[in-house]
């Protein structure tokens, strides 16, 4: 399969992540209401805004200084432990993703699991932690058996939002055990995490940057 993923199509990817994330800004704060402290939507949307003026601007034509500069504007525009946990996903991004205008399968996964990882880290944070790495986590990791067993990078990307999504929705049922969430314990449970709502829309927001 020769399918890539070009800076262009990633730029679209942001433009549709970042309007998402404004759209449903109030739905992700009142999810955060539940567990935390209320904001989710607001403290992202304020960086949905800069990425906006970015990509109005002269955005990187490489995807290595363009991840850079989303994971840049994120940390220095959105507050919180999810200003921190995105930005290091996407500076990360960015670290792999080298001088390049376009990458296959292979090589997008193997960033977004590098960055994975750098969320594990800078988070100390697991799966079945009810935290945004819930939705990542199963993306990731059908992104990269897809590349080992030779599925397409379009059909892949769906998968890992079927993928994201499903993950989104098994927070339901977590006990939270990092962030805001873990001081309401067994209280979180029955509520979806906030974090893992926004970073399905990451997915779902990439694999309509894909549609012709
Ligand atoms: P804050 O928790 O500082 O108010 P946000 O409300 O913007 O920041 O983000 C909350 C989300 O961040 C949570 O729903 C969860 O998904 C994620 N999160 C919080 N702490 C961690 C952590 N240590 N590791 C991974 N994700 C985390
Ligand atoms: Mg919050």
């Amino acid at each position: 399969m020769n399918e890539t993923l070009s800076v262009a199509q990633c730029q679209t990817w942001l433009f549709n992540f970042s309007n998402t994330i404004i759209q449903i800004s109030n739905d992700l704060d009142t999810l955060d209401a539940a567990t935390g402290d209320g904001e989710h939507g607001s403290n992202l949307s304020t960086g949905s805004r800069a990425i906006l003026k970015y990509l109005a601007g002269a955005p990187a034509e490489t995807l290595g200084k363009f991840f850079e500069d989303i994971g840049m504007t994120i940390v220095n525009n959105v507050g919180g432990a999810s200003g921190a946990l995105y930005g290091t996903l996407f500076l990360r991004l960015g670290e792999l993703s080298g001088n390049f205008a376009e990458v296959d399968l292979q090589t997008i996964s193997t960033a977004l699991s590098y960055a994975r990882d750098g969320v594990v880290e800078l988070g100390r944070v697991k799966t079945g932690d009810k935290t945004l790495l819930d939705a990542l986590d199963p993306a990731v990791e059908t992104l990269l058996e897809s590349a080992s067993t030779g599925v397409g990078l379009h059909t892949a990307i769906s998968n890992a939002r079927i993928a994201a999504d499903r993950g989104r929705e098994r927070t339901a049922i977590m006990v939270a055990r990092k962030g805001r969430g873990s001081y309401q314990g067994e209280r979180s449970i029955g509520h979806i995490d906030p974090g893992a709502t926004s970073m399905a829309k990451l997915f779902e927001s990439l694999e309509m940057a894909l549609q012709p």
